[in-house]
């Protein structure tokens, strides 16, 4: 079981977007992504939205290969939409491929209107019938009923969470469930996972009123009773909007028994808590006035600003990027227009030790120049 997660906080954008690939099957979870629309009372930064658009591109990229898709429910961070915003995944752009995969939905009751609207609108657009998978098994594959979208008893926002086991190993995919309920963390006990990737409180929302003190405390005594059970627990998504969200979960891996990870930890490389860092990404990077005007009409692009935006984060020391960077032929490659840029942002700039340069660096190996960090040989180089 190969688990790669595509889109969440850690990763610089909003969801829970991951791909499960099995021997002779990929399973896609989640589809979809936002930035957050306002935070601290700004647009996403155009650093982020190039980030956005790198990850709306992988998930695309994952769906034309896969056989299965899974919606959790239906917000829309976590699936396509008919009426994106320009920083969203778009129905039209994964209405084909979508419509030659199986679909295991959550079913419409405990459902917004909203996400009632999404789930229809998804439907009509593949031209098939979406059933719920609610309480399902098929295969490697099993859904549990709906659980809370947070808290016990707030109806009509509730989520579908999945369980995928293949080789004796278990992986659940914990949407959206904030760690807030006591039996939603029973039944994934009960489902016993090996590896389990969940949704963290969303700590950016908390004042001090006793209500919310509680959530805080529900959710630290749940995480807790979750890494006594789990080899790997990765808490992600709501958790990271704000950047309370690593103390919380540095915390929670001084405390916790199990191995507690961020999916960019689990990803082998750097955060990019770029929601969280947001307000300075605009004092680091300032944005003109009108810039995302522009942008929604195509006058305007992002390329500068992600440039510019790695620069800042290594500048201001909010990314290390590998030791072997600044002397890589990959960067060299880079700097000279040969070589696409997503190398050196997916690994270089990222600390990815997932890098096959790297490991074979360490190892003391032999590796060509224009061995590229997953392995591949670029004769073009
Ligand atoms: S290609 Fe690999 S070894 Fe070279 S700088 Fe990038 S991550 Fe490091």
């Amino acid at each position: 079981m190969i688990i790669t997660i595509l889109g969440t906080e850690s990763l610089g954008v909003r969801g829970l977007s991951c791909s499960v690939r099995l021997h002779g099957r990929r399973i896609v979870i989640d589809p979809g992504v936002a930035l957050g629309w306002s935070r601290y009372g700004f647009l996403p930064h155009p650093f982020q939205i190039a980030i956005g658009a790198g990850v709306r591109e992988e998930i695309i990229e994952e769906l034309r290969n896969a056989d299965d898709v899974v919606f959790s429910h239906f917000d829309g961070d976590h699936c396509p939409l008919s009426e994106p915003n320009p920083y969203q995944l778009g129905i039209h752009e994964v209405r084909n491929v979508l419509s030659n995969c199986r679909i295991w939905a959550k079913g419409p009751d405990n459902s917004s209107p909203t996400q009632l609207r999404r789930r229809t609108e998804l439907t009509e657009a593949i031209r098939k019938d979406i059933p719920g998978a609610d309480g399902m098994s098929a295969g490697p594959l099993e859904f549990s009923f709906s659980v809370p979208h947070g808290q016990q008893g707030e109806k009509g926002t509730m989520v579908m969470m999945s369980r995928i086991e293949e080789g004796g190993v278990a992986f659940v995919h914990a949407s959206d469930i904030q760690l807030l309920d006591g039996k939603t963390t029973e039944l994934i006990l009960d489902w016993k996972p090996d590896i389990l990737l969940a949704s963290g409180p969303p700590l950016y929302r908390y004042s001090s009123s006793p209500s919310f003190q509680a959530q805080r405390q529900a959710a630290w005594e749940n995480a807790l009773k979750l890494s006594e059970h789990i080899d790997t627990l990765i808490i992600d998504h709501h958790l990271f909007r704000s950047e309370e969200g690593s103390a919380w979960l540095d915390r929670l891996r001084r405390t916790a028994r199990g191995r507690v990870l961020c999916a960019a930890d689990f990803m082998q490389r750097e955060p990019l808590f770029l929601e969280a860092w947001r307000k300075k990404l605009y004092e680091w990077l300032p944005v003109p006035r009108g810039w995302h005007d522009d942008y929604r009409q195509g006058k305007v692009g992002f390329d500068e600003y992600r440039v510019r935006g790695w620069e800042a984060l290594r500048e201001k020391g909010r990314i290390k990027p590998c030791k072997w960077y600044d002397c890589c032929p990959i960067k060299a490659y880079t700097d000279a227009g040969r070589l696409e840029r997503y190398w050196v942002e997916h690994y270089c700039l990222v600390r990815n030790r997932a890098c096959i340069r790297y490991r074979m660096e360490e190892a003391g190996e032999y590796h060509p120049d224009n061995m590229l960090p997953n392995g591949e040989i670029r004769e073009d180089l």
